[in-house]
């Protein structure tokens, strides 16, 4: 790459928290994702919120996208696309999530202009091929090509100068547009781009649920809906936040990684009569007796 092209990729932002994170939803939640990717330690909680440190910060957009309800604005690092094929640098491997929005947007080939493919990216294409078989699509394809010779840093004169800035200005131009192919925190929303699939597995333990409904309020993605039939579970929109299984008083919901066809599951409502107060009430637990309040009663009295 010329000078100019090095200028012009240090011409980035700060990046930063929004607050639609999810430790600014609820201090109850255990997000620790942009926490747990940054290879410079560059993001830590502080106060319960995270908080990026600028000055330790590469822009490397490990936390970008890491975050699962894209809450860390920022510009993932440029990649070379050209001719709809990902050429592929050796030092900087995306992550997986982007391969697979690539793969989407029809990048389906990577070129290695290398003689060999470094273990780290050996291990990442090997990774989004088996997440794509099981999303029902073809592996990335690999393709070996020559490099073309790169003399950008040999001493030159003025006129060179200028020529290679022209060249590099035809060639960033040509590499960064169109710009969609530099993505920000918003292109990363893996369920809208595989709307036959889930990946995620939420699961409701009905004998806890005491259908207080914080969950559902909580939840942006409308995953979770309780009227008065029963209790929804649409994993199909399901970000992975966690927020659902941190704030649940009653511990009722777990949540698995899993990537599997989409599928609605519906726990029943029943209407009860309470067996202590009379009262009648909702309940998924067909074999519940009392009400919430006359259980919580009963526990309380037995500790
Ligand atoms: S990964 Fe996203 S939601 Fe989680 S703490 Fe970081 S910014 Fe918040
Ligand atoms: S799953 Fe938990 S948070 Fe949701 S309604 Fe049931 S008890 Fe409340
Ligand atoms: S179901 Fe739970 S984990 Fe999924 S988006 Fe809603 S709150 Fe987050």
């Amino acid at each position: 790459m010329g000078i100019l092209g090095y200028w012009l990729e240090s011409l980035d932002y700060d990046y930063k928290v929004l607050s639609h994170c999810s430790r600014y939803q609820s201090p109850r939640s255990s997000c620790m994702e942009c926490v747990a990717s940054c290879p410079k330690d560059a993001i830590y909680i502080k106060d319960g919120q995270p908080t990026i440190d600028s000055k330790n910060c590469i822009q490397c957009g490990d936390c970008v996208a890491s975050c699962p309800v894209q809450a860390v604005e920022g510009f993932l690092p440029k990649r070379s696309i050209i001719n709809n094929q990902y050429i592929m640098d050796q030092d900087k491997v995306p992550t997986l999530k982007e391969l697979l929005v690539y793969y989407k947007k029809g990048i389906t080939t990577i070129i290695c202009e290398e003689s060999e493919i470094s273990p780290e990216w050996e291990e990442t294409i090997r990774n989004v091929n088996e997440v794509l078989t099981k999303l029902g699509e073809q592996p990335f394809k690999v393709s070996y090509q020559q490099k073309a010779p790169d003399n950008n840093d040999d001493i030159m004169t003025r006129r060179e100068l200028f020529f290679t800035w022209e060249k590099d200005l035809k060639q960033i131009a040509k590499n960064m547009a169109p710009a969609k192919w530099r993505f920000n925190h918003e292109s990363l929303d893996l369920p809208k781009y595989y709307p036959d699939y889930q990946f995620v597995e939420i699961t409701l333990d009905t004998q806890k649920c005491t259908l207080c409904k914080a969950c559902q309020k909580l939840c942006k993605r409308n995953c979770l809906q309780i009227d008065e039939t029963g209790f929804s579970l649409l994993a199909q929109n399901c970000s992975n936040c966690s927020l659902c299984q941190d704030i649940c008083p009653e511990g009722a919901i777990s949540l698995k990684e899993m990537i599997t066809p989409v599928s609605v599951v519906k726990h029943e409502m029943y209407k009860k009569v309470c067996t202590a107060c009379d009262q009648v009430y909702e309940t998924l637990n067909k074999e519940q007796e009392l009400c919430v309040a006359c259980e919580k009663k009963k526990q309380f009295s037995m500790m």
